[in-house]
């Protein structure tokens, strides 16, 4: 830690260092002081944090460690700007170890609240407490106090009143903090944390170094004993290497929110590498359903660049493809080595056939599906009863069709309705002639690893509906052809937007079902399109010719109808 190679002293940052910092208001919501405290903790190599904090964090946050302490002539620079000890030239930022390193938050923080600190290094004779408001120390003295931090954060956003409008209420600010303390436990299994909400204990871990341990702290028992740990390739070991546990296939969640991702154990957000996660996974759980994992990332401090959001949370790999393959890989594997592939009947999946490029075939066993009979469509097969013919009346906010049948009044979803139209036309495009635009000049885009990925992925699928691309190097791929129903939009940016729907639509197993949702979903006319009278006419017929068309792919209604009989009723007529 960063801390370990400049002695514990606190010094103002040199300006030409201050300019390349990427800063920003890092104090949101009581979550991100949370984050910042926990952090200077751990910078001070405490192997105890004790968080406590009191409705949702605007009354209280108080936390309390054992670490290194600071000296007392250093406590009020402690709360000056850019005032740090982890940090002292700008060749430190490149390789940048320690969580904190801006020398912004106490300071930060001491400007929206009310901040009382009491510190004492392990070798000092006694320690010192500083209390501040509005920024300014009110109260400086000695204080005998045990060796390390105690800091306690109250009254929060009291004077900004506009802050805390965009909060929301103590229990949901309370559930995010215990999602910054969960991270960090999971992080740092040899740390103990303590986090106590209103008092109550809610998280506990024993800081034995034993992430199963932590896991258990944080998920409970039961999760912890259903984790695998992360079988790493054979062979010598060189960066980037990935350690942690992940869920056994038997253990999922209905959302991703469980697949915790660490980079040199700081927490990140990364929908390129929880995707990798995600990918490695398929054929074990459901669809719909997310694993849960706990992955730290190890690489070179030079490989990271962490200095590109002010909160830290996203960061920037120099080998994102490298690390995303290798993610990917021994995710599989472990799941292949421990666990054997569950059968799964074709009526709970809804996936068709899949040969899963993503992972070598070798390691791959046999996807049970593989040999399933053809799978249902993704909404519940139903009897559709046929809509009436309809004559349009006009359209609402430009997002709905008024329309009259024979039993009353219809209002139908103009994006909703469209949508169902033209996924079932993309469903048939098999049978039919591809309507696909050739493009005068390839255009040339540049596509992300994980769009990379789709695009291999979905590639029969996607040529199926007249999309021609061609790998160019460095992903940069040629784009030749699209369906015809983008011919009129920006090629590149088009295309990317739909990569992006598609990498959404997860969630649906079968691939020519995923990629007829988010072309459909793309090219349908959009709320707030104005529509002619001719429009309109052509929608409600092309809508009454589908097979399902009261719903759009997705679930939702394409119209709502008022009976006759309801109007009558409304209006009291009888
Ligand atoms: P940064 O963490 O970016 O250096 P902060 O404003 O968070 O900036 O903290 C300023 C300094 O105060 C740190 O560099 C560190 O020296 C000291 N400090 C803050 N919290 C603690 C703590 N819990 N234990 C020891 N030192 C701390
Ligand atoms: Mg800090």
């Amino acid at each position: 830690m960063a801390s370990m190679n400049h002695p514990n002293v606190i010094r103002k940052l040199p300006p030409q260092v201050i300019g390349k910092i990427a800063a920003g208001e890092v104090i949101e919501r009581p979550a991100s002081v949370v984050k910042e405290l926990v952090e200077n903790s751990l910078d001070a190599a405490a192997r105890s944090v004790t968080i406590e904090i009191g409705r949702g964090g605007l009354d209280l946050v108080r936390v309390s460690d054992d670490g290194a302490g600071i000296s007392p002539e250093d406590l009020p620079l402690a709360f000056e700007r850019h005032a740090t000890s982890k940090l002292l030239t700008e060749s430190d930022l490149e390789t940048v170890a320690s969580l904190g390193f801006r020398g912004e938050a106490l300071p930060s923080i001491a400007a929206v609240a009310e901040v009382e600190v009491a510190s004492r290094p392990a070798d000092a004779a006694s320690g010192a407490m500083l209390r501040l408001r509005e920024g300014e120390v009110v109260e400086h003295g000695e204080k005998g106090i045990a060796p390390g931090t105690v800091i306690a954060v109250r009254g929060l956003f009291r004077r900004q009143p506009a802050r805390l409008k965009f909060l929301r209420s103590p229990a949901a600010e309370a559930a995010q903090i215990a999602g910054v303390v969960s991270h960090y436990a999971l992080a740092y299994p040899e740390v103990r944390f303590v986090l106590l909400v209103d008092g109550r204990l809610t998280l506990q871990t024993p800081g034995d170094a034993d992430l199963r341990e932590a896991a258990a702290g944080v998920y409970g028992h039961q999760v912890a004993q259903a984790l695998l740990p992360l079988v790493a390739d054979a062979g010598p070991v060189a960066p980037p290497v990935i350690v942690g546990l992940i869920g056994e296939p038997g253990l999922s969640r209905a959302n991703r929110n469980y697949i915790t991702l660490f980079i040199n154990r700081r927490w990140v957000r990364s929908r390129t590498l929880t995707y990798a996660v995600e990918e490695a996974y398929h054929g074990f759980l459901m669809a719909g359903r997310h694993p849960l994992a706990i992955l730290d990332i190890r690489l070179p401090a030079n490989d990271v660049d962490v200095n590109v959001h002010p909160s830290k949370l996203e960061v920037r790999l120099r080998n994102e493809r490298e690390v995303f393959a290798l993610l990917q890989r021994q995710v599989r594997r472990t799941l292949t080595q421990s666990a054997p592939l569950p059968s799964v009947s074709a009526t709970t999946w809804a996936g068709g056939p899949r040969q899963p490029q993503s992972a070598p075939r070798s390691e791959a066993a046999p996807l049970a599906m593989e040999t399933a009979s053809p799978a249902p469509a993704i909404e519940q097969p139903r009897l559709a009863p046929a809509v009436p013919v309809m004559r349009a009346l006009g359209q609402v906010g430009m997002v709905y069709i008024v329309a009259e049948g024979p039993e009353g009044l219809y209002l139908v979803d103009q994006h909703a309705a469209h949508e169902r139209i033209l996924f079932e036309r993309f469903l048939d495009a098999g049978s039919a002639a591809v309507d696909a635009q050739g493009l005068l000049e390839p255009v040339a885009v540049e596509l992300t690893p994980r769009q990379q990925v789709l695009l291999t992925e979905m590639a029969p699928e996607l040529s199926e509906q007249g999309f021609a691309l061609e790998p160019f190097g460095e992903g940069t791929y040629l784009v030749r052809s699209v369906p015809a129903v983008l011919k009129d939009k920006e090629v590149a940016s088009t295309l990317i937007e739909f990569l992006d729907a598609l990498a959404r639509e997860e969630a649906i197993a079968d691939r020519r079902q995923r990629v007829a949702m988010s072309l459909a979903c793309h090219a349908a006319v959009r709320a707030g399109q104005a529509l002619s009278q001719e429009e309109m006419r052509e929608l409600l017929r092309q809508l009454e010719a589908t097979e399902n068309p009261r719903h759009c792919p997705h679930g939702r209604p394409t119209m709502i109808h008022m009976s006759a009989d309801a109007l009558a009723r409304e209006f009291r007529r009888r």
